[in-house]
């Protein structure tokens, strides 16, 4: 970082400014007890830089950044909705910030965590939570353990899971690490689950159960949920539910009304944080009364003398993450949640349906829906039938040069050339319509100016970057 300063800045003007570092906030004496003289260093080689410059460098470089702050961020299977900046000044409050899980007075921040997985259970049916994990694949992992000791501490041992060629890729990568094998079915022109193709996988006595995306990678609700959680449960199995996209479900449906026993839930995509950017994230696990024991530990309980740690459990699965998880998600999530409340949490799930069906519904007279049904968060286009050879990836690269970011491509796999849609419940009709707009008149250029297209992106900072090369020949720093 400094080093780019260096290079970009105008070095006439080194010298000007003395004093951008902050005074340091800790007293001398105190520090002189805990750090010796001879640990520090007597200068820094920071550049004396004016501040001004340093701003304007920051701010340029801000300035080519997108995010949902910027405008419409429509990434299919991410949920990037707006993220309410109270939230913000909320979880940076002393009392969440300056504190340490292993203080002895922290009953305010246990409450919440208490709180929250009450609140969870609620929203999905389920009767424990656990808030350790960090993300929605760290929360399958989880999962999965759990329902491997589970069959382990019946003497039953069971080596594989059911996935189906909708879910989301991190399900059967999960499923692997956990130590278990793939079977995978392979969904039916409705996007579905064919239920006798999972009878048949069923019939094999080494299944422990299914992981499930409903609505899944399509987008779709798939029907016959009810009917797939009794055929798994009535051969010995445990359903497990991705609630990574449960956005379109809050208030409506629950996993554990479908039949599920084990659910995740991705805090930074449904409850309002910022996420992208590979930044803290939380993926709480719910599951029903007789997996709780296999929970992580600690698990937090109500007594009379408070919300107190249970640290100790034969049947958990043990620690997964240091103390309570990523704190400061969980607290976001915990303030969205009382903000909106269930008729509130109800409308996001309504209104992120409706915005997605009324941009597919307009899209599709132009661009190619293979799996044509009313959806849920999101949908998925092909770039099959668009003239000139143009691709998904021509089309996302030309987005970009009307200001605003590309959907998810070229996922899931089972739709050729996939472009998939997720507008959230946080953007405007009219913002939904600048989206239409920009998609049918990028689908008149690749009739009329098909160039512009493959070399598209025309105005970014970045042109199109050489795949190949960039594969076989990385170059990782500046
Ligand atoms: C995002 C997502 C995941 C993975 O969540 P991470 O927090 O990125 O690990 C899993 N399943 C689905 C359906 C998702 O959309």
């Amino acid at each position: 970082m400094i080093s780019n300063i260096q290079l970009i800045f105008d070095k006439e003007n080194e010298g000007n400014q003395q004093n951008f570092v902050p005074k340091m906030d800790i007293d001398q004496t105190e520090l002189d007890e805990i750090l010796q003289a001879s640990l520090l260093r007597k200068d820094l080689p920071i550049p004396n830089i004016p501040e001004i410059n340093i701003v304007r460098h920051f701010i340029r470089l801000s300035n080519k950044n997108y995010g949902v702050d910027t405008g419409i961020y429509p990434l299919g299977s991410c949920t990037m909705k707006y993220n309410p900046k109270v939230n913000e000044t909320i979880v940076k409050l002393p009392g969440f910030t300056r504190i340490h899980p292993l203080q002895e007075e922290n009953q305010g921040c246990l409450g919440l965590l208490y709180h929250i997985s009450k609140q969870l259970g609620e929203i999905t049916g389920m009767d424990g939570f656990t808030l350790q994990p960090a993300a929605g694949a760290h929360g399958e992992l989880v999962g999965l353990l759990i329902i491997k000791k589970y069959f382990e501490s019946k003497g039953i041992k069971k080596q594989k899971i059911i996935v189906p060629d909708s879910a989301h890729g991190t399900n059967p990568a999960s499923a692997k690490m956990a130590g278990f094998s793939i079977i995978e079915l392979i969904s039916n022109e409705f996007g579905e689950i064919p239920l006798d193709q999972l009878e048949f996988a069923m019939q094999d006595g080494d299944v422990a159960g299914i992981m499930l995306t409903n609505p899944n990678t399509l987008g779709v609700f798939d029907r016959q949920i009810k009917e797939i959680t009794r055929i798994v449960h009535e051969n010995g199995g445990l359903c497990y539910y991705d609630g990574a996209n449960l956005n379109p479900m809050l208030g409506i449906c629950r996993p554990r009304d479908m039949g599920f026993d084990i659910v995740h839930l991705n805090l930074h995509k449904t409850f309002s944080t910022p996420h992208g950017g590979g930044g803290p994230g939380s993926g709480p696990i719910g599951v029903v009364k007789e997996l709780i024991p296999f929970l992580p530990i600690p698990c937090l309980i109500s007594t009379e003398n408070g919300i107190v740690c249970r640290e100790i459990d034969n049947k958990s699965i043990g620690r997964i993450k240091a103390f309570w998880g990523n704190f400061g998600v969980i607290v976001r999530a915990y303030a969205y949640i009382l903000a909106l409340g269930s008729e509130g949490l109800k409308k996001v799930g309504q209104i992120a349906v409706l915005n997605a069906n009324y941009l597919r519904i307009l899209l599709q007279q132009k661009y190619i829906l293979p799996y044509n049904r009313i959806c849920q968060h999101e949908f998925v286009l092909s770039d099959q039938g668009i003239p000139n050879d143009i691709t998904t990836e021509d089309i996302a690269k030309r987005i970009l040069d009307y200001g605003i970011y590309a959907p998810t491509i070229y996922f899931p796999l089972i739709v050729p050339g996939a472009l998939m849609i997720e507008p959230t419940e946080t953007e405007s009709k009219q913002s939904l319509d600048y989206f239409i707009e920009v998609m049918n008149k990028i689908y008149e250029e690749t009739k009329q100016n098909p160039e512009l297209l493959k070399n598209a992106p025309q105005n970014m900072p970045v042109k199109r970057l050489d795949a190949v090369l960039a594969a076989r020949k990385p170059i990782l720093h500046d």
